[in-house]
């Protein structure tokens, strides 16, 4: 090859090659510029809705990027396409952006759905496709000029190598800009679908969605028109869509609740507020407890409250029942002991504002030990519930009556006129109680003692149950069955008690326990048939204790069986004494505490005492009360059954007082019925009946039993028992307790002879 030849070659291949520059130079620009306008209708886009001031400098941006295009873009048919998908597509943002001017959002939205959103979404992937197409050849240009230039010379290596080294690093610069404007224009299609997300979030939200006209001071009422609903709204109250959208917010709320409606408004107003204990109305006549946060929004151009409902029926109805439990007694579902303060102290705080009082009763079931222990604690349970209804149906609908464990209730009056109205409430307990309890399958009467209280909201409220306490302690103390108002000097009482119990302890300690004996006569000849051991507490200060007023006390604790113990032991030894003395055979009666026969070991105690004196087990009687022999089932019949079959008789003791009918004692293993002194006391004259006390006596002997009257204090009562043939008496006519020594001085030793007064 020439040089001249060369040089034109050489020279012809750097004019194509400058050529081949300067074309894919073009389409590069051609390709940025529509890059270009791909990124601010992108923008334009996103910004749609936003407002109409910026929408539209965002339109003006486009626009301008547009005219760009138009210089560069020398593909006509490219041009045109571009050309008239943008003008499309900014014919719909035109339209939006007046509606929004017009301040009709709603509108807007809907020709961004209907027009906008189609025509972004054929312009943007058609944007990319160009400038794709544009930036590849203007690639592909460098590409040629590079391949030709490797062809022809190799002599003009220098400027190749050069030329490539630039032609790499345009291709690199390409590909960076191509991937940046791919990315504006996959975040202008997120935001393209932003709206539909929106929607799809309200529709389809699992959470239930409501909105309505935000309140104003004139709609405060809950007079607010739902505006539109979610399916979730739907689902849960059951209204249909169109349902909802003729109701008001006042309308799904139970028409007792509208009233609280009105101030949850009142705190609603100004942003987000969270409510619960909140209940709604249901389609099918339901109410749910839901929960609700509502926030001002804007809807339809105008301010708008958006209400999320979340149903927790099932949650409150979980806590209500945890709060019950927390409050009330297991068993009978009244008031328990927290509430009960609870409500004292309400009642306590309300008074010290207003006038008149209210009242704390205590009330104490009688002898519930004996038909808890007697007839088992599924019985005991069954009393204790049907006692707690008699309660709560007695009481107005304002008062708390609550169980404070065993058989110890209290009962809250408010609102009372005077403090005797407090009197009479009790009255009005006692009465209710009175009919016999249906109860394991038998009917069981059940007394209580009341202590009553009042106070007019002076001192403090601990101080009225402490009262109640006290005057219930007297009522105790004073035999049960009655109602006791507290007076000042009761606490004196209470304490006095207190100590007794203590002295009592030690006293037993101390060897200060002693038995009296009674005896008792034949009604026929006067001879004494026996005694009967009764205990006393010799005091060292206060002398003589009569039983009435320590075993109560001592029944409330373990020492009633130490007593009963100490009385038996005693009292066996006496009568050992006596049959192996010159003195002879004297049967010995022994009272027995009216408490559980079994578990306090009762069985064991005979056999020891008889055991230890060696006393002949038909000289010993255990005079068992009427209310603590005659519910004895199973086991504690049994045990009747076999200490009388060691020998030892059993009589019913104060018979005619307790559960029983006389028909009932048959069959039941006992040898004596003792005639309670009250029914004695009615006998006022030899000639005018006591039916009772007649029926008694025929019906006792009617089954073979012995019939002893007690309290015998009269020669009118003696003269009319010894007619209805009544076989012995004891009384004071005959004898007053006595010791030992005298009844063996006044009562002739054996044999056995006519008594000597
Ligand atoms: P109770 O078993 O009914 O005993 C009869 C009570 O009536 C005795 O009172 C006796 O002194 C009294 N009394 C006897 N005759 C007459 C009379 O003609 N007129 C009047 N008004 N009363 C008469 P006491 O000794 O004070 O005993 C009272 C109660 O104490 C007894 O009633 C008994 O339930 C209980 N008790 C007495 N000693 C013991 C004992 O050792 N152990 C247990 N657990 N209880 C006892
Ligand atoms: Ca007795
Ligand atoms: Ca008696």
């Amino acid at each position: 090859m020439s040089s001249a030849a060369a040089a034109l070659l050489t020279f012809g291949v750097v004019a194509a090659l400058v050529g081949l520059h300067a074309w894919s130079n073009q389409r590069q620009l051609a390709a940025e510029s529509i890059g270009s306008l791909r990124t601010a209708v992108a923008i334009e886009q996103e910004g749609v809705l936003d407002s109409a001031s910026t929408t539209a400098n965002q339109q003006a941006a486009a626009n301008q990027a547009l005219s760009l295009v138009e210089a560069n873009e020398t593909s006509s048919s490219d041009l045109s396409t571009i050309v008239t998908l943008t003008r499309n597509y900014q014919t719909a943002v035109t339209d939006e952006i007046s509606a929004m001017v017009r301040g009709n959002t709603l509108a807007a939205a809907a020709i961004n759905t209907t027009i906008g959103d189609p025509a972004f979404t054929i312009l943007d992937p058609e944007l990319a496709h160009v400038s794709e197409k544009d930036a590849s050849s203007a690639a592909s240009g460098v590409t040629a000029a590079f391949l030709a230039s490797i062809g022809i010379v190799t002599g003009s290596g220098v400027v190749i190598l050069l030329f490539a080294l630039y032609a790499r690093r345009r291709r690199t610069a390409i590909a960076a800009e191509d991937a940046a404007s791919a990315a504006v224009a996959s975040e202008a299609r997120v935001t393209a679908t932003r709206e539909e997300t929106f929607r799809l979030l309200f529709d389809e939200n699992p959470q239930a969605m409501l909105v309505t006209r935000l309140p104003a001071v004139t709609t405060e009422g809950g007079n607010l028109q739902f505006l539109a609903v979610n399916s979730a709204a739907i689902a849960m109250y059951g209204y249909s869509r169109a349902d909802f959208l003729a109701l008001t917010l006042a309308e799904i709320r139970p028409r007792e609740d509208r009233e609280q409606l009105r101030s949850n408004l009142h705190a609603m107003r100004g942003g987000r507020t969270h409510f619960d204990g909140i209940r709604h109305s249901t389609k099918d006549g339901g109410v749910i407890d839901v929960e609700i946060d509502t926030r001002e929004t804007i809807f339809d151009g105008e301010p708008a409250m958006i209400i999320c409902s979340s149903d927790v029926t099932d949650r409150a109805r979980l806590q209500r029942e945890l709060e019950h439990q927390a409050f009330h007694d297991a068993l009978t579902g009244l008031a328990n002991r927290s509430l009960f303060e609870d409500r004292l102290d309400h009642a306590h705080q309300r008074l010290a504002r207003g006038t008149g009082c209210y009242a704390v009763l205590m009330l104490d079931l009688d002898n519930f030990k004996t038909v808890n222990d007697g007839l088992g604690h599924a019985a005991g349970d069954a009393l204790l519930l049907e006692v707690s209804r008699r309660l709560s149906t007695e009481i107005r609908a304002g008062d708390t009556a609550a169980r404070l464990g065993g058989d110890e209730f209290a009962i809250l009056l408010e609102d009372l006129a005077d403090p005797a109205a407090a009197a009479r409430a009790a009255a009005g307990i006692r009465e209710r109680l009175r009919p016999p309890f249906a109860v394991a399958e038998r009917f069981l009467t059940i007394t209580a003692t009341i202590g009553v209280a009042t106070s007019s909201g002076g001192g403090a409220a601990t101080d009225v149950v402490r009262n109640a306490d006290a005057a219930m302690y007297v009522g105790k103390a004073h035999g049960k069955d009655r109602y006791e108002v507290f007076l000042e000097d009761m606490h004196a009482t209470a304490m006095e008690r207190l100590t007794l119990e203590q002295d009592l302890r030690a006293g037993i300690g101390r060897g200060e326990l002693m038995l009296l004996y009674q005896p008792k006569v034949d009604a026929l000849s006067g001879s004494m048939t026996g005694v009967e051991a009764l205990v006393r507490w010799n005091h060292p200060l206060r002398g003589l204790v009569a039983p009435d007023e320590f075993i109560p006390i001592a029944e409330q604790s373990a020492l009633i069986n130490d007593i009963d113990a100490w009385v038996l032991a005693t009292a066996c030894r006496q009568a050992q004494a006596w049959a192996t003395s010159t003195v002879g055979p004297v049967p010995v009666a022994v009272n027995v505490s009216g408490r559980n026969l079994v578990s306090c070991g009762l069985i064991d105690r005979v056999l020891g005492a008889l055991k230890q004196t060696g006393l002949d087990p038909t000289l010993l009687e255990l005079e068992i009360t009427e209310s603590a022999a005659v519910p004895q089932q199973g086991e504690a019949l049994g045990l009747l059954q076999s200490i009388r079959d060691l020998g030892v008789r059993i009589a019913i003791d104060d018979f005619g007082t307790g559960y029983s009918v006389l028909s009932r004692l048959q069959g039941f293993p006992v040898d004596t019925v003792k005639i309670d002194l009250s029914f004695v006391r009615s006998i006022v004259a030899e000639n005018a009946s006591a039916p009772i006390v007649d029926a008694m006596i025929a019906m006792g002997l009617s089954l073979g039993l012995k019939i002893v009257a007690e309290g015998v204090e009269t020669e009118v009562q003696r003269a009319y028992l010894v007619k209805r043939h009544c076989s012995e008496l004891q009384g004071y006519l005959i004898s007053r307790p006595i010791t030992a020594d005298e009844v063996v001085a006044r009562f002739r030793p054996a044999p056995i002879g006519v008594a000597a007064h």
